[in-house]
């Protein structure tokens, strides 16, 4: 098993509801390690550059919007496997999908509003953190 890092992102709706700290919870249960953290106010040149695999779908506006409605915390986790451990944890993207006891099946009710963000492929992990960390951030 590889020792990998990933990003995670605490969407504006949970530090809104101030359930950062239960999804932390879920994140160390699973055994991976908070290394590095910082709470953020997107701008949307942010939010559109972070997005932008996604700016030719429907709901882009709605998703810019959101990110930058409020404070974010930014993440980088690292354990075995951690890209799909947390992706395993985070629950479906669509909230009415996810199983019980996930981040997004527990917290959320609605994708436009699902709580978390996570990297999807180890390729886009490494660029994720470059986007929001500098190497010696990680700790
Ligand atoms: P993720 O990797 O599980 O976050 O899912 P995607 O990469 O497919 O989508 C990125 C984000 O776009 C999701 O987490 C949602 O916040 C948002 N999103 C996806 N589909 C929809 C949708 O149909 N409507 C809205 N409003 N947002 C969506």
């Amino acid at each position: 098993m590889a020792i990998e890092r990933t990003l995670s992102i605490l969407k504006p709706d949970a530090v809104k509801n101030n359930i950062t700290g239960k999804i932390n919870s879920y994140i160390e249960s699973s055994g991976l390690k908070i290394i590095a953290q910082k709470m953020m106010l997107l701008t949307k040149k942010q939010a559109e550059l972070f997005y932008e695999i996604h700016k030719d779908r429907s709901f882009f506006g709605e998703l810019v919007e959101f990110m930058t409605s409020g404070p974010v915390i930014v993440q980088v986790l690292v354990g075995k496997n951690a890209v799909s451990k947390y992706r395993q944890i985070m629950g479906a993207t669509d909230p009415k999908q996810a199983e019980k006891g996930t981040i997004r099946g527990d917290f959320a009710d609605d994708i436009s509003e699902n709580r978390v963000h996570g990297s999807d492929s180890l390729e886009n992990a490494r660029k994720e953190i470059d986007f929001f960390f500098a190497e010696h951030e990680l700790v």
